[in-house]
């Protein structure tokens, strides 16, 4: 990956975006501090509880990683794999279940992990889905929300950053699959 500064990556490899410029949008430390802080809510809102958190793959594994080392509860893990887009940058208007959970939650609190929410459209089929399996609970934390963009039928307990809605990456997010170990998050420039 080439990092021209630690303000602009060019997009590695031989995608369609390779070559292409993304400039620095949400640098380490506010993740990191950002990260922190909604740990800190969490875990004072599920005291002597032990919830299931199910990261939604691939996006969420970065800032998942963070934020159940920050938590002062206990707690399980799941994932669930849900894909919306191609391999392009925008959503592809269907959800397809490409891996599901392997936890029974009946019963259980479940807290949900989203790198990012655009349309709404991944959240609200998951959101629907879990509760079929009649949980005590489920709350959802999002890292990124692309406010003016996304039509959620419900609101999100936890939001990390509200951010325009542009095209993203790093810290889990990818482009053609590239650059998700960046410890920021960078935007496409526009051509
Ligand atoms: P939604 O269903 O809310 O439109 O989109 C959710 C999923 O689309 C996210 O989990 C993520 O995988 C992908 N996505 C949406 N916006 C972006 C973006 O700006 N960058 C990246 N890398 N993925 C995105």
């Amino acid at each position: 990956m080439a990092i021209i500064d630690d303000k602009l990556v060019t997009v590695p490899g031989d995608g369609s975006f390779a070559g292409r410029e993304m400039e620095l949008l949400i640098d380490a430390g506010e993740l990191q501090s950002k990260v922190a802080e909604l740990a800190e809510d969490i875990s004072g809102k599920y005291p002597g509880r032990c919830p299931i958190i199910i990261g939604i793959l691939n996006g969420s594994f970065v800032f998942m990683a963070d934020l159940v080392r920050k938590l002062t509860i206990p707690f399980e893990v799941d994932f669930i794999k849900l894909s919306s887009y191609g391999s392009e940058t925008s959503s592809s208007g269907t959800v397809r279940l490409l891996k599901d959970i392997s936890a029974d939650i009946t019963g259980r609190d479940v807290i949900v992990v989203e790198d990012i929410i655009d349309t709404g459209l991944t959240i609200n089929f998951l959101r629907h889905r879990l509760e079929e399996a009649r949980p005590t609970s489920v709350a959802f934390v999002t890292l990124l929300l692309k406010d003016e963009v996304a039509k959620l039928d419900f609101p999100i307990d936890y939001v990390g950053f509200n951010i325009p809605n542009r095209y993203v990456v790093g810290y889990g997010l990818d482009i053609d699959q590239q650059l998700r170990g960046l410890d920021a998050i960078y935007a496409l420039k526009e051509n």
